[in-house]
This record gives C-alpha cells, structure tokens and sequence, in this order.
C-alpha cells in the first residue's frame, strides 16, 4: 500500500487520518503547529476549535443535526471526539475545546498506521495526498495551490452575507425583477421598503452591535465596505448604493424608497443572498434586522454574514463531489479551502474524500453520495455550483432537493429526515458490500 500524504491536521485532515488508517492505509499527517501558527490558532493541538465550542443542533429535523447523524454512520473521529467531551447544552453539540482536540490528538498519534510530522508544507506533494489546510492556509503553499492550478484561484473573502431561504421570504409582499426589465421572472428577489419604513431600518442597523474584530482581521477590510459601515456614512448613502430603489418598480403605480435585493445563490433557487449586505453585526442583531424587512419578517437565515480572512478555491471548477481533483485521481482537497464552511462541514468532506481516496487506491471508481441527504447535497453544492460566483457553503436544507408536493415546514424536515437517513443507510450498505 502507498502511503497517503495529508496536509493540514486540522479537523478536516484529521477525519480524513482516521477515516483512511481505518481502511489500512499508512498515513503521514504534515502539520505546521507548533513550529508555525495561523492567525487563530492558539495550540499545538490537532482538530483545534478555533472560536466557538459549538458543534450546533443535534435535533434531527434540524439540517447541523441530520447532517451529523449522516455522519456517525461512518464513525466520524471528531463526532466520537465531540461525544466524549460533551457539555451540557439543550439541543446543542457543545464540547470541552480542550478535551476535545486532546482526544482527537491522542487518538491520531496512538494509531500504529499513522505518522504525524510537525512541519509547514510550501509546495504541492505528489498523491496520493489530501490537501486540507483550511482557510488560513500558509501563503507559501497557498501560493504553490494557485500555480498547481495555474491560475489565481485562491480567494481572500473576507465579507459574506446573510443568506436565506427562499421559502420563509413573503412574497406577497416581496416580488422578482432584474433591475430595468419589465417581466416579472427575474432572478433578484426585492424587498420594497416605504420612507417610514427605511427610516426603521436604518435606526436598527446604526444601533446594532457588531463583532469585535481580532487584530488580524481589521486590516482586510478596506475595499469592502460591510452595511453599517456604509450606514455610517450618511443616511442616504445606502439609498444611492446597495438599496438604490430605480427601476425596481413592482408597477407604474409602485414607488418604493428603498429596495434591499435577495440575489438566488444556488441553482434551485431555494436559498437567496442578501445584495451588498456583508456584515458584521453579532448574530442576534443580524436576525434583528433582517426580520425588521418587509417580506423577510419571517426570513430562516440559513448562513449569518460574517467578515474574516477566509482562502477558498473555486471547487465547481476543479472539484467533484467525492473532493477528488479532475487534474489527477490521487489528489484530493478537503475542509473550509473547498468552501465547505463550518466546523462540522469541514470534517465531513474530510470523511468523505478519505472513503473516496481508499477507493481510487484499491482500483474502484470514487462514489457520490446521494443528493437527498445533507453530504451528498453539500459536496454537490461544492462541486456543481456556480463556477464564476461560487460563495462558501454550510450545511443547511435548502440545498436538498424540494419535495414534490408542497408541504408545511415541519412536515417537510421529517420528510428531509426520514428520505435522508433511509437514503444513506442504503448508500452506506452498497459501500461496504463494495
Ligand atoms: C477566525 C475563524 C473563526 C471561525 N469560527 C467558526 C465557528 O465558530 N464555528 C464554525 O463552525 N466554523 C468556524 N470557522 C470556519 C471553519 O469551520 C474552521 O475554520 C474550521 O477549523 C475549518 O476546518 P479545516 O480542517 O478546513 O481547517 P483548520 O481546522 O484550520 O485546519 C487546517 C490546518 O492546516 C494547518 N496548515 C495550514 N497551512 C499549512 C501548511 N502549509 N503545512 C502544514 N499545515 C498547514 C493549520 O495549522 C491547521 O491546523 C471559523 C473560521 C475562522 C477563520
């Protein structure tokens, strides 16, 4: 057997360690703490938590929650991690930040087919490797991805807004229109908003308190402007910007003050980013706001805009969904550098290019999983999103496919839940039967 290169010993990486060392592949697992540290962490440990504790909801008609239920089917190493350190916290996931990247540490470096080596890797190994260096991957090899792909591909995003589904938006009062097209089908959502209310509006978002920045991140920030920023500005800076009203009418009659624009962010069209909203509004007064929007009163934020250093590829063009490169069948990337977002994401897509990996070095062709269930959906999203566009992604049910007939909300999280787990219960037997 080959051994398997893995770069990144961060939750990714090292899902994707144990995923492989089960399936009897001798890995050697790079990582560069402690002999260098990225902006956020803090500690030599392997799988670190770099800010919350949370693993997010454990209830299954809840998208985190179904998601991690799909993946303990594969007996996740950050899931057992994260079971064994728990702390107590209604439906949440929470653990002892501490314990857990010990636990996930120990377990790495007590396994007899796993080597761990501390050391920054600056140029692109051979495979059979598994790149999952995270979002605040070393420049050197940041670079040396950009000339494997010769092109500049790797991303500096530092702003993201609020994305919502498309389902929660009131569209009565809400209506689609491209700005200065006459049909009504377009392909941006307006919000419209009277003088009366814009005045709200803008009251709530100058009250709002945002995020402290970490020092790292304050100096990313210049050529993007996050929404109370621009507010800052003047009242009506935002009424000649992002929420500029011309030719947004819904009819002759129509003459909205402001528009705020919901732009479609996946091909079914069941998730919708706000336009020029990035920001960073602590998460409360992000809902806050956003529910203070006619039309959005109700709006499910599925992803909370967010600033900070963030390096992705553009994976639709390089990626397929089993994290495998197109360039070369023993190279795969897996974590937040593919643009899966989120703790729980990252290690799942390191789950999956492992299985995926194990498969390619014993000749068989890589598996997809399927589209109904919240992986499948999620590494599809990665891979066959919008190759110009592509925005990172977390886990959440607007990426699944929608039920035929309509259904109320609860009644279509069970039916999420019940077509997904059936679906890779399936998938994992013809796996293993494989
Ligand atoms: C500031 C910040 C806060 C975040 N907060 C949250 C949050 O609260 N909740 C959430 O769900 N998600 C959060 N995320 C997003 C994401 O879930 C985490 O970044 C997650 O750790 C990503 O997992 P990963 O395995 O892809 O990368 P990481 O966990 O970052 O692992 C990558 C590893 O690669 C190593 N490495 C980098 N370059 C090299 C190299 N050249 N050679 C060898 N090793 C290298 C790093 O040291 C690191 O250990 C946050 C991201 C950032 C940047």
């Amino acid at each position: 057997m080959k051994e398997v290169h893995i770069i990144g010993g961060g939750l990714a990486g090292s899902e994707a360690a144990y995923q492989l060392a089960k399936r009897n592949h001798k890995v050697i697992l790079h990582e560069m703490r402690p002999t260098k540290y990225s902006e956020a962490h803090n500690t030599p440990n392997l799988g670190e938590l770099v800010c919350s504790n949370s693993l997010k909801s454990e209830s299954l008609t809840n998208s985190k929650g179904l998601f991690k239920e799909e993946m303990r089917q594969f007996d996740s190493l950050i899931l057992n991690a994260a079971e064994s350190t728990r702390l107590k916290a209604g439906q949440a996931l929470a653990v002892d930040r501490d314990l857990f990247s010990k636990k996930i540490t120990e377990t790495l470096e007590s396994h007899p087919l796993i080597t761990i080596k501390r050391e920054e890797i600056k140029t692109m190994p051979e495979g059979p490797v598994i790149v999952a260096t995270g979002p605040l991957t070393s420049s050197s090899l940041k670079e040396a991805i950009e000339k494997y792909f010769d092109e500049t591909t790797l991303y500096f995003y530092d702003a993201m807004a609020p994305i919502i589904a498309q389902d929660s938006i009131d569209m009565n009062i809400c209506y689609k229109k491209n700005r200065w097209e006459d049909d009504m089908l377009g392909d941006y959502i307006n919000c419209p908003m009277n003088k009366e209310e814009y005045d709200h509006f803008f009251s709530q978002l100058l009250e709002g308190d945002t995020a402290v920045l970490r020092d790292f991140e304050t100096h990313l920030f210049d050529g993007c402007m996050p929404i109370e920023g621009m507010a800052n500005r003047g009242k009506d800076t935002l009424r000649f910007g992002p929420l500029k009203p011309v030719g947004l009418r819904r009819d002759e009659t129509h003459k909205p003050y402001a528009v705020i624009q919901l732009r479609k962010d996946n091909a079914a069209e069941t998730l919708y980013n706000m336009v020029g909203f990035q920001t960073r509004l602590k998460f409360p007064e992000q809902k806050k706001l956003v529910h203070s929007i006619p039309g959005l009163e109700n709006a499910e934020i599925v992803r909370y805009g967010q600033m900070h250093r963030n390096t992705y590829m553009p994976s639709p063009k390089y990626l397929n969904p089993a994290f495998q490169t197109y360039k070369d069948p023993l190279v795969f990337f897996a974590g937040q550098i593919t643009g899966v977002e989120g703790y729980v994401e990252s290690s799942a897509s390191g789950m999956i290019a492992a299985i995926n990996m194990d498969r390619v070095l014993r000749d068989k062709p890589v598996v997809f999983f399927p589209e109904v269930t919240m992986l499948g959906a999620l590494s599809g999203y990665i891979s066959r999103a919008s190759k110009d566009n592509f925005q990172p992604m977390n886990a959440n049910f607007g990426l699944l496919p929608s039920p035929e007939e309509k259904m109320k909300k609860d009644i279509k999280r069970k039916f999420y839940r019940d077509r997904s787990l059936n679906a890779i219960k399936a998938f994992k037997e013809m796996l293993y039967e494989q």
